[in-house]
């Protein structure tokens, strides 16, 4: 027998977190939740609000110091060297507000230089399609392209991995798709992505798996496919008959799939 952990499917654990708790004061906002993320996956956070999500990802971030637990990112332990995890991901850099005057081009050759990195910023802004934008400034983008523009300050220090929060909160239908897409390619460039969101339909088209969060615990992780079938073996049916489309389909049939943005 060859051994298996050489066999392609073997996956492989880039993020580990065991037991890992949050307080805020004395209330918990993450409760000894642990789980693994493979190479190569898009991984899902879901959960209402106050869920948990967003401080389990700065914690894995390095932006937030953790209660208890441990968290290991490609083999490094958090409690030894945070530093080496940063230069492994990529963090959606909060853009808005700070240096009015400098456009998309200017942006990114400045976080390239806090990064450390020579980039080329019409590289990034190909990856993202945002050409046409190289001169304009951050605060005229739309919704859309603001969030594409994030994400290409999250590629500059060419992470293995990069955590998106919420990206296509507030975007229209398009918008979400278009975003959708751009996630996939980033994957499939070989970067594992984490992504909270509370849009199941999201998530279900998007992530690999997903790890359901609920008052800081997490309730169930699996793929989207599991997840579903264990419900229906449970006995669980839909009260209304399952229609073959939504009205999210309806609506871009009839508006068309490309997005528009002034
Ligand atoms: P989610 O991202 O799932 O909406 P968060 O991680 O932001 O959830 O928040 C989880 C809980 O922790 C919420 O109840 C929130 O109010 C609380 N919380 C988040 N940040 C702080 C903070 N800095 N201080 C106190 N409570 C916080
Ligand atoms: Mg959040």
């Amino acid at each position: 027998m060859h051994a298996v952990t050489c066999l392609p499917w073997k996956k492989q654990v880039i993020i580990s977190v065991r037991d890992l708790t949050k307080k805020y004061g004395e209330f918990e906002a993450v409760k000894q939740i642990s789980f693994d993320v493979f190479r190569g996956e898009i991984f899902g956070l879901l959960g209402p609000n106050g869920a948990g999500k967003s401080t389990t990802l700065e914690i894995i971030e390095t932006l937030r110091e953790k209660t208890s637990g441990t968290v290991v990112v490609d083999g490094i332990d958090l409690d030894r060297s945070p530093n080496e995890i940063k230069k492994r991901i990529g963090v959606q850099l909060q853009t808005s507000g700070y240096y009015p005057n400098l456009n998309l081009t200017e942006l990114l050759m400045l976080f390239g230089g806090l990064y450390n990195r020579d980039i080329k910023p019409m590289e990034f802004l190909g990856k993202v399609n945002l050409l046409d934008k190289a001169k304009s400034k951050y605060k005229v983008l739309s919704g859309g392209q603001k969030q594409r523009f994030s994400i290409a300050t999250t590629l500059i220090n060419q992470p293995k991995i990069i955590f998106l929060d919420e990206p296509t909160t507030g975007l229209d239908p398009q918008a979400r798709r278009n975003l959708w897409e751009l996630v996939q390619d980033i994957r499939t460039s070989g970067t594992t992505v984490i992504i909270t969101t509370h849009y199941m339909d999201e998530a279900e088209v998007l992530c690999d798996r997903v790890a359901i969060m609920d008052s800081g615990k997490i309730i169930a992780l699996d793929s989207p496919d599991q997840l579903i079938d264990r419900l229906v073996a449970s006995g669980f049916e839909r009260p209304k008959e399952v229609k073959k489309a939504n009205l999210e389909d309806v609506f871009i049939q009839m508006t068309g799939k490309e997005w528009r943005e002034d």
